[in-house]
């Protein structure tokens, strides 16, 4: 009987590390989980035990909703006091979002949640799924020096780097390095031995309440880019939809918007139905103030919320939460302005 000193539960969606190549077509497709283990032998000689969860249909994480996420959510819920850990292998083009949304959804989070994959699949000679699998082992199943998680947070390994999943966005079609996390530190960097950047890591307070899932999320957001060029038209009609209770505007540099009239009259309107406008910089590094410019200042003035320097990942996840618990739009812009779990620098 082997003996093992931890546990981990890997969750395997989908995505580019589980592929392989149909020979008839050169396609990528899914293949049997069990498979992935032998391809991985490594990974039995962790003292931790290995136990494998496989979604049923798997999936290109393209074809994420949010009903994935709860089952995600609910799996960890379900399955939380049999592991010390969780790696959950995820494609990497919405792993982003799905890392912030759980992030969100597993308030009270004490044990680690990674999320990883790869760029090219786990089957391939110069695949970088093993690394990434591996360490991701290694990390959900590491003990801090007071016997507690090292890393009791939602967070995407990548490519020898530990980052807070509500600060990654996906910056690389093709390279190893796939994710950033522009404005937060990694948690971890992994060398010779993985270093844990213990002063960037959450930790539960002493005597926090224990995992509470939200499972109720509400989708009513659309995101509007800005560009050059952009028309009344296209503004009026992503602002003012009724299917829509916020938007997220994804504004130029540190929050800046047109001052055209034309556009101002429609956030002022947006605003005065109610909804919830939330500026978050189309820029990778910074954030939004909107006391810089004058335009930012208009904004600010009819009722545009302030992303600070959070991912639109994150913020269209923040969002998807806060609003699933109150129709209260009022209640949800106080709920913006607050770091839940890390997303934001300001507090
Ligand atoms: N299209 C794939 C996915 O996101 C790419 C990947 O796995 O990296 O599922």
């Amino acid at each position: 009987m082997e003996e093992y000193r931890s546990s981990v539960l890997l969750i395997y969606t989908g995505g580019t590390i589980g592929m392989k190549e149909d020979p008839r077509d050169q396609s990528l497709k899914p293949f049997d989980f069990g498979q992935i283990l032998q391809e991985v032998p490594e990974l039995r000689k962790f003292a931790c035990r290995i136990d494998v969860h496989t979604f049923t249909p798997l999936i290109d994480s393209s074809d994420v909703e949010p009903a994935m996420w709860k089952r995600l959510a609910a799996l960890i819920r379900d399955r939380y006091d049999e592991y010390d850990g969780f790696v959950v292998l995820h494609g990497t083009d919405t792993m982003a979002f799905s890392a912030s949304a759980l992030s969100f959804m597993l308030e009270g989070l004490g044990k680690p949640v990674i999320f990883t994959g790869s760029q090219l699949p786990i089957g391939r000679p110069r695949t970088d799924g093993k690394e990434n699998l591996v360490s991701s082992v290694e990390i959900a199943s590491a003990r801090g020096e007071d016997g507690g998680a090292a890393v009791p947070e939602v967070c995407i390994y990548f490519n020898s780097k530990l980052l807070r999943g509500n600060r990654c966005t996906k910056v690389n079609s093709e390279g190893f390095t796939a994710f950033d996390s522009a404005n937060y530190p990694p948690l971890a960097e992994a060398g010779i031995s993985i270093r844990y950047n213990t002063a960037a890591i959450r930790y539960p307070a002493p005597g926090s309440r224990s995992l509470k899932v939200r499972t109720s999320l509400d989708t009513r957001v659309s995101i509007l880019k800005l560009h050059p060029g952009i028309t009344p038209r296209v503004v009026g009609n992503i602002l003012l939809g009724e299917e829509t209770r916020a938007v997220i505007i994804e504004t130029y540099g540190a929050g800046n918007a047109p001052s055209k009239e034309w556009f101002l009259d429609i956030v002022k309107e947006a605003c005065g139905r109610g909804k919830i406008l939330l500026n978050v910089t189309q820029c990778l590094h910074g954030g939004v103030d909107m006391d810089i410019y004058a335009t930012g200042k208009k904004l600010k003035e009819a009722g545009v919320v302030s992303g600070y320097d959070s991912t639109t990942e994150s913020a269209l996840a923040k969002l998807f939460c806060l609003m699933g618990e109150t129709e209260d739009n009022e209640a949800v812009k106080r709920g913006l302005r607050v770091s839940l779990c890390g997303e934001i620098s300001q507090i």
